[in-house]
Parts: structure tokens; C-alpha cells; sequence
């Protein structure tokens, strides 16, 4: 197997994304919209897929969460209670000539200056120190602290419009829900609340494909929990495995994922510890996800800027404010990383006869290796030849029966292939990570010995007999 270098690597895979339909430029034909990206049909797929495995872990088996699902336009005194409107900020300097702002530290990271324990002042000092230009070659001036809260208009009449924010993180729209939750569902705590949505941020510099964008998916749950230091550690720490365990389970090279301390002064307002998730991408070991310890942060502010308790009544009838432990990741950075982490290049030709190929050519052969669950096809089905109406009749007797019977076991992404030759096909299925390819030939039809399915990591084939095909598919499928 071939190393591609890591810039490269990048570039061949946001390609492949266009190529084969996994992610589009947002607004491409109007020269695009910086920061913003469209999921084509199998870029869908596998984001639903991620998330559908985020909800199934984090929800479905489990009895303490509860998923909710709140508006991405929230009250302006939401984010004056969270804290966003004062210290949702970000460092940023401006190109003194052309006015266009980059992010101080994202200057200093490119000129391979870590910059996890600075303050703002400190950026200033080096970025003088260093004479730094901005990328247009123009003089900069000093750090300052800008807000990334995109803000809209509600209400029909112009100039009597409202002015909101698009939610920035979907953190607060389960605080919000606190009490909601409390009176209608009479949880007992530890108790979390989950939600996966939309956030949007006035992000800079947006870039590095789906890593920085304006729009983007969040997971997260917020686990409450009773207000003391070993509760609150013990859970804090469970969280933090939880998550990571979830983060491999993407089917990720667990070498490729660290834990990372947030250093005193990096922590956001409100945490009283801050650990990220890290994935090893080409640009850097760079933040997957955040599990933060928030105290009462959220609770207590909303209930000194709504004036509504956010208490929690003991059995015994002490109130108390619990405390809440997060864990938040961006849905796009999962997308991303597990694509990176999949795209493989080999030169498989040894087996390449069984493929429309001599045997024993070698062949540069691009596929991505996604954990079966995770990928957006599972299986291809295929008539051996597209001219033989028996063999297409019998191919597709086979998908149609696969597709029901697998749904019946949550499996979803059945494909019918029936263009270009059979190495073809395995070329095209394996670019975009289908991880098995059943293929029916004459022995299928004549014989009665089942189908051959081939596995697309070693390219070897096995024959499966047509009774056995869904349930040795839901063995190499389901996790
Ligand atoms: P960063 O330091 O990279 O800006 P953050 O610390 O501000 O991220 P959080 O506020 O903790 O991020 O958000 C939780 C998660 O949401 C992050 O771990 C990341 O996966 C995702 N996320 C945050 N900002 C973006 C963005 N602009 N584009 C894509 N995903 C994002």
C-alpha cells in the first residue's frame, strides 16, 4: 500500500467528493459561498450514517438520555446569558491594505507557532517578534478580539425587524429545555439531554474543506449530574472515554486520535476542564471533539437571565442546581476525518483476471476503507454480463429481495451496477467504500451454487449460497 503525502492525500480526496457525489462547493454555480459545502447523494448517506451511529450510542441504548431536537433561532438573551455575545471570540488581526481579518493564532499555527498557551497579548508580541505579513504580503495590525455570532432579521416589516442569532453551538437550546424536560419526562439525575443540529459561526478564515466551515453540524450530549467534585470527576471521566471509544468506532486508526488538556486560560468561560478529542490530519493534529465540565454555568445564568428556576428537587425536597458534563463534536469534522482516514491507495492486480484483467497487472487502485456499518453503499449487486436478460433478471430478483431483507435488519444502501465491465465496476464501488460486491453468473443460474461475493479491502471472492447471502451479510455488516 502507497503513502500519499499528506497534501496530496487532501487534494485527491476532495476531489473524489466532487467526482462521486459526496460533497459539492456550497452555491458552486454562483462562484461558491465561502465556508459552506452541499452533501451530495452518498455524502448524505454516509453523514446520515455517522449521525445515525452517534444517536444509536449516545440515545437509543441508553435509558438516561433524552434526545431532543430545538430551534436554531433562539431568543437574543439566550446568548447574553451563555456568555457568546461577551466571549464568544475569537483573536483576530487585519491586513492593514486590503482590510481582510485572519485569525491570529491560525497565522502563528501556519508559521509552526503553538499557540495553545498564549494569550492575546502575547499573539501581538510574537507576531512582531516574527514580522509577520498577512498572506497578502501586507503589514498587520495588533490581535483583537472579534465575535463569531452570525446575526439575522426576523419579522416581515423592514426596519421594525428583530435581531436574532443563528444558534452558534446547539449547546443552549437543551439548557433552554432544562425545566421543559424536568416537568414533563420526571428524569432522575444523572440524566443527560442530546441533540444533533445545525450551528453556524462567523468563522474567519473558514477552510481546510469541512474542518473550518460557517455551517456545520454538531453532536452533543449534555449529561446533568449532583453538584460535587467526585460525582462530577467520575462522570466527566466516563464521558471521556465514552466519547473517544464512539470516535474509533467510526472504524478511525486509533493512532491517529489522542486526548488533549485544555491548558487554564484556552478553557472556554465557562469549563472547569476541557479535554479535545484530536485526529492526526494533514494539516496537524487538529480538534474532533470537546468534552467539557461546565459546573452550573449554563443552569445558574439561565436562571439569573430568565428569572425561571432551573432547580432540581431532591426526593427529599433539597433543590439543587446540577452540574453538567459535555460532549460535543461537529458531525462534518467525524464526515471528514473518517474520510481521510479511509482513503487508501494499493496497487491490487494479482487478482486482477477475476476482474477484466490479466492476471498479475498491477493497477493503481483507489478505495476508502470505511468501517461496512459506516459506508454509504453496503452492497453492490451485479449481473455478470449486461446482455444476458437471464442473468439481469436473476441480479435483480437478488437486489430487490436484499433490499427488503436487510432493511429488516437496519441495513440501508443497496445498489444495482450494471454498466461497464466487471473490473469496472469493482473500480467504481470500491472508490466510493462499498464494502461488498455480490456479483451473479451463469453458475448462479445453472448450477444452483450461489453468488460470489467479493470483499473490497482484499479483493478477494467467496461463493455464498443465495439461501445464506442476508445472513452473511448482516454478520460482516451490522456492529
Ligand atoms: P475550534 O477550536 O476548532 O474553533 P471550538 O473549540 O470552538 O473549535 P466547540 O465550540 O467546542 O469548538 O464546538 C464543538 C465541536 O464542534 C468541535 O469539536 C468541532 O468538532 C465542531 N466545530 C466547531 N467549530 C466548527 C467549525 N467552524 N466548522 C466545523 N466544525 C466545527
Amino acid at each position: 500500500m502507497t503513502e500519499k503525502s499528506d497534501e496530496n492525500k487532501m487534494e485527491a480526496l476532495v476531489a473524489l467528493c466532487k467526482r462521486r457525489g459526496f460533497v459539492f462547493q456550497g452555491s458552486e454555480i454562483y462562484g461558491g459561498l465561502a465556508g459552506t459545502w452541499d452533501f451530495g447523494p452518498l455524502g448524505t448517506l454516509l453523514n446520515n450514517n455517522i449521525k445515525n451511529y452517534w444517536w444509536k450510542r449516545f440515545v437509543e441504548e441508553r435509558e438516561d438520555i433524552y434526545g431532543i431536537d430545538a430551534s436554531i433561532l433562539m431568543h437574543p438573551r439566550v446568548w447574553e446569558a451563555s456568555g457568546h455575545t461577551e466571549g464568544f471570540s475569537d483573536p483576530l488581526v487585519e491586513d492593514k491594505i486590503t482590510h481582510k481579518r485572519y485569525r491570529a493564532d491560525h497565522l502563528l499555527e501556519d508559521a509552526g507557532i503553538d499557540t495553545h498557551n498564549m494569550s492575546v497579548k502575547e499573539m501581538g508580541e510574537k507576531m512582531r517578534e516574527l514580522k509577520m505579513k498577512s498572506p497578502a504580503g501586507n503589514e498587520l495590525t495588533e490581535p483583537k478580539v472579534f465575535n463569531l455570532l452570525v446575526a439575522a432579521g426576523i419579522g416581515a416589516v423592514e426596519g421594525q425587524k428583530e435581531s436574532v442569532y443563528l444558534r452558534g453551538e446547539i449547546t443552549q437550546g437543551v439548557h433552554v429545555n432544562f425545566k421543559n424536560i424536568l416537568d414533563s419526562m420526571h428524569p432522575k439525575l444523572p440524566f443527560g439531554i442530546a441533540q444533533v443540529g445545525k450551528a453556524f459561526r462567523n468563522e474567519i478564515v473558514p477552510g481546510n474543506f469541512l474542518f473550518r466551515v460557517r455551517e456545520f453540524e454538531q453532536m452533543e450530549l449534555q449529561y446533568y449530574v449532583r453538584p460535587n467534585a467526585e460525582e462530577g470527576k467520575k462522570q466527566y471521566e466516563f464521558w471521556k472515554e465514552f466519547s473517544m471509544n464512539w470516535y474509533k468506532g467510526l472504524g478511525i486508526n486509533p493512532e491517529n486520535l489522542r486526548f488533549r488538556q485544555h491548558e487554564e486560560h484556552e478553557r472556554a468561560h465557562y469549563a472547569q476542564d476541557a479535554w479535545d478529542i484530536e485526529y492526526k490530519t494533514p494539516f496537524g493534529w487538529k480538534e474532533a471533539w470537546g468534552i467539557h465540565h461546565r459546573g452550573d454555568w449554563d443552569l445558574s445564568r439561565h436562571q439569573q437571565y430568565s428569572g425561571i428556576s432551573m432547580e432540581y428537587v431532591e426526593d427529599t425536597g433539597t433543590k439543587i442546581t446540577p452540574w453538567i458534563i459535555e460532549t460535543s463534536g461537529g458531525a462534518g469534522r467525524a464526515f471528514l476525518f473518517t474520510l481521510l482516514d479511509a482513503y487508501t491507495e494499493d496497487d491490487m492486480g494479482a487478482t486482477a483476471e477475476g476482474e477484466g484483467k490479466t492476471a498479475g497487472t498491477k493497477e493503481k487502485r483507489v478505495f476508502l476503507k470505511l468501517a461496512p456499518s459506516i459506508a454509504p453503499y453496503k452492497v453492490a449487486v451485479f449481473p455478470l454480463l449486461k446482455n444476458k436478460p437471464a442473468l439481469v433478471e436473476k441480479a435483480r430478483e437478488i437486489f430487490t429481495s436484499l433490499k427488503i431483507e436487510l432493511s429488516k435488519s437496519g441495513i440501508q444502501g443497496i445498489t444495482f451496477d450494471d454498466n461497464g465491465n466487471i473490473g469496472k465496476r469493482y473500480r467504481r464501488q470500491d472508490e466510493i467504500g462499498t464494502p461488498f460486491c455480490v456479483t451473479i453468473d451463469f453458475e448462479t443460474l445453472e448450477k444452483g451454487t450461489g453468488v460470489t461475493v467479493r470483499d473490497r479491502d482484499t479483493g478477494k471472492q467467496e461463493r455464498v449460497s443465495e439461501k445464506d447471502l442476508v445472513s452473511w451479510l448482516v454478520g460482516k455488516i451490522v456492529r
